[in-house]
């Protein structure tokens, strides 16, 4: 029937163009392989931001997993708020996969500061590359977005279904809004286009390659390098804002990576049953599903780090959201659950933050 419908669509739309025949005829090339879903070794798989804290764990783990057709540029390269270099790049490499982890991301600060800049880029970035994936024939695309898309009082644990439940949180609404465009985007090509698009939410995340910076990092590698400073220069005690009371869950970004391939690996109707979904979109949540106080993670630092001094909380400092965990289940059920401990995950990601000191 969906067949049907897009022959006729494509016949509507005149003669065969060559646009329209390469896509018509990779699509049927993709209708008779059946049932079959997990990407081949040799596919040419696009990942958008490979030099970022995503993107370069998904290289990592298509590396390690002897995927040897990547496609990557870097921003400077390809900017992929420009539509016409965008074009031109899916009409020459036609890529068979596409994970899209370019964005402009950033902290509450340059969240608050610069939301022209957030939504514009982002929207351009998304609607261009989950456009052109389309028009080419991509068989599946994987649309990175993050849980600031929930509303801000949503119950805890958040489940997917919560979206567009509530208003968002105001410090970074218009981040949060572009990535609603990029899920409702893979969920409108999905049912007019028959794309296999799919929106995969993770929760806070953390690993090699992060942001370190004091003014723009997120809380867990903030905390790193204060008490990796700390160490190195004697102190006695780390400050460490808020009360210490609020909870947070973490996700190494290679346990996001192991999660993204094996979402873009499902069986076809899995896959199907994710995307076909009537009471949410095309959307999945991706994270540990335990959660820490404040407290408990600086106290692991402090012990990842090798730091034997007092830690202290700043309770005139602002402590946040007191809540914020993703509902898992839906992962879970497909059989994937995180691989990397907290304890574990610290002492490889302070490593790597002392190495990249070397
Ligand atoms: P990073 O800032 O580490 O990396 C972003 C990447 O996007 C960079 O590689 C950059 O390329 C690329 N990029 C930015 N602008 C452009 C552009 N105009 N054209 C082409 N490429 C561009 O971000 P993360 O890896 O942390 O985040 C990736 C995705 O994962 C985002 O969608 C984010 O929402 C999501 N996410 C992140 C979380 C986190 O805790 N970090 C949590 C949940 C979700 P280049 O290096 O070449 O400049």
């Amino acid at each position: 029937m969906k067949k049907a419908l897009m022959a006729g669509r494509n016949a509507a739309r005149g003669p065969a163009s060559g646009v329209w025949q390469q896509r018509w005829t990779k699509r049927t090339r993709r209708q008779l392989c059946g049932k079959k879903c997990s990407m081949d070794k040799e596919a040419k798989i696009y990942i958008a931001g490979h030099r970022g804290l995503v993107g370069s764990a998904i290289v990592r783990k298509l590396e390690s997993e002897g995927y040897g057709n990547l496609l990557l540029r870097t921003s400077v390269e390809l900017d992929l708020r420009n539509q016409t270099k965008v074009a031109a790049f899916f009409g020459q490499e036609q890529p068979d996969y596409v994970f899209l982890a370019a964005a402009r991301v950033g902290g509450i600060a340059a969240n608050s500061s610069f939301p022209a800049d957030f939504i514009y880029d982002n929207l351009a970035i998304q609607n261009n590359v989950i456009h052109h994936a389309w028009l080419s024939g991509v068989k599946r695309l994987l649309f990175l977005g993050s849980t600031c898309i929930y509303p801000k009082l949503a119950p805890q644990p958040i489940k997917e279904e919560y979206l567009l439940s509530g208003p968002l949180e105001s410090t970074n609404d218009a981040y949060a809004i572009a990535k609603i465009a990029g899920i409702k985007m893979c969920q409108s090509y999905n049912r007019q286009h028959g794309a296999r698009f799919l929106a995969a939410m993770p929760t806070n995340l953390y690993g090699p390659n992060d942001n370190f910076d004091p003014e723009t990092s997120h809380v867990l590698p903030a905390l790193i390098r204060k008490f990796h400073e700390a160490k190195l220069d004697g102190r006695d005690n780390v400050v460490v804002w808020g009360s210490g009371a609020p909870k947070r869950e973490f996700l190494h970004v290679d346990d996001l990576a192991d999660a993204s391939l094996f979402l873009m690996n499902l069986h076809e109707d899995d896959f199907s049953a994710l995307l076909d979904h009537q009471s949410t979109p095309a959307l999945i949540n991706i994270g540990s599903g335990e959660e820490v106080t404040i407290r408990e993670l600086a106290l692991l630092i402090r012990e990842a780090v090798g730091f034997t001094g007092n830690v202290v909380f700043d309770p005139s400092r602002p402590d946040g959201t007191p809540r914020k965990l993703s509902d898992v289940e839906k992962i879970r059920a497909l059989g994937w659950r995180h691989k990397i401990g907290l304890q574990e995950g610290l002492l490889r990601t302070h490593k790597w933050y002392a190495d990249s000191l070397c």
